[in-house]
């Protein structure tokens, strides 16, 4: 693995000394150097490091100064200072600790106490980088629905919620399109149950297909999809909700599901700035026009004010896409 040093002193000997060390043991593949404390906040901006060796006694930036500097930016917390300190500076080291350094070298230093402390040092910063990504890949499956890739119902309930509120501070429109597949029983009665879950994992691409990089695509249950659609008007909402129709209509499946020819359902509801709904409000609202394309006979279109849609004029229409 790439690992890099800073070394920040103002005694090119005491660099060289430490950089020697440091190289005898093979511990890192990149050295930066900087002879104060602004020097090394400069490095240390243009090339993230993963530990630093930090004398206190230095011309203009000194080692207190520049724990204060790194202290002022989140990014840096998680990387370990080591200062160097002379033989008497009790108080010194103590102030250097409380300021942020996760541990001091006395000079003249002892090479192999040097190196066994950068270990440490590495060895807990290791951790605590493994521990981050882990919060993370934890985070985003917890986010995840694994069968579609997309997002889950918990993630998409969050992300709709705080849509509302910038929609109600904002004024802009939010577009909500729900979508059920049609007759999905069926589906897995004919074809069995694991070719059901590719069914599902094909209209989940081709609905995340006819949306923009903003959008929000989440299986809401089992075979029932929603999308969150920020800035936009109900009728551009319909005829993405059309498109996406249209595009599970003409999908030519492969394999053992040739044979098959699947539709969906979908409600659209909007809101704008006379109109703002809770979140479950806003949710049956889709809900309710979903239930009115099911009875109306499937596969089809419907949303939750049908007088204004009966007057837009579907040829001056916007392509929604940009
Ligand atoms: P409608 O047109 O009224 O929506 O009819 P439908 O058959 O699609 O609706 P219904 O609610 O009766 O059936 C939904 C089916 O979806 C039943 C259930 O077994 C199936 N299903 C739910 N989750 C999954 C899944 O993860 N994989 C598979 N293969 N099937 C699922
Ligand atoms: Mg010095
Ligand atoms: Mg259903
Ligand atoms: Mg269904």
């Amino acid at each position: 693995m790439f690992t890099s040093v800073l070394i920040i002193d103002d005694s090119v000997t005491v660099r060289e000394q430490i950089i020697r060390t440091l190289e005898s043991f093979g511990l890192f593949s990149r050295y930066y150097e900087a002879e104060d404390g602004m020097e090394g906040f400069k490095i240390l901006l243009s090339s993230p490091v993963d530990i630093i060796l930090c004398d206190l006694e230095m011309p203009r930036i000194d080692g207190f100064k520049f724990l204060r500097m790194l202290k002022t930016r989140p990014d840096y917390q998680d990387v370990p200072v080591i200062i160097l300190t002379g033989m008497n500076d009790r108080d010194r080291k103590i102030k250097g600790l409380e300021q942020g350094a996760s541990d001091y070298i006395t000079k003249p230093f002892d090479p192999e106490e040097l190196v066994a402390r950068v270990n440490i040092h590495l060895k807990i910063k290791k951790l605590q980088d493994d521990l981050r990504r882990s919060n993370e890949l934890l985070l985003e499956l917890s986010n995840t629905d694994h069968l579609t890739g997309l997002y889950n119902r918990r993630y998409m309930m969050k992300a709709l919620d705080k849509e509302l509120q910038r929609s109600v501070r904002t004024g802009g429109n939010l577009s909500l399109i729900m979508l059920d597949i049609d007759h999905f029983k069926l589906v897995n009665d004919s074809f069995g149950h694991q070719q059901g879950d590719i069914v599902l994992q094909n209209v989940a691409l081709l609905l995340q297909k006819e949306l923009r990089s903003y959008d929000c695509a989440a299986r809401y249950g089992g075979e029932e999809f929603v999308a969150i659609l920020p800035d936009s008007s109900l009728k551009e909402s319909v005829l993405v909700a059309d498109r996406i129709r249209m595009a599970v209509q003409d999908n030519i499946f492969s394999g053992s599901l040739a044979k098959l020819s699947l539709t969906v359902s979908l409600g659209v509801a909007s809101i704008s700035q006379e109109h703002h709904p809770t979140v479950d409000g806003f949710i049956k609202l889709a809900d309710d026009a979903l239930y009115r394309a099911k009875g109306n006979g499937r596969n089809r279109v419907e949303c939750h004010d049908s007088e204004r849609l009966k007057n837009l004029k579907k040829d001056t229409d916007a392509p929604h896409k940009p």
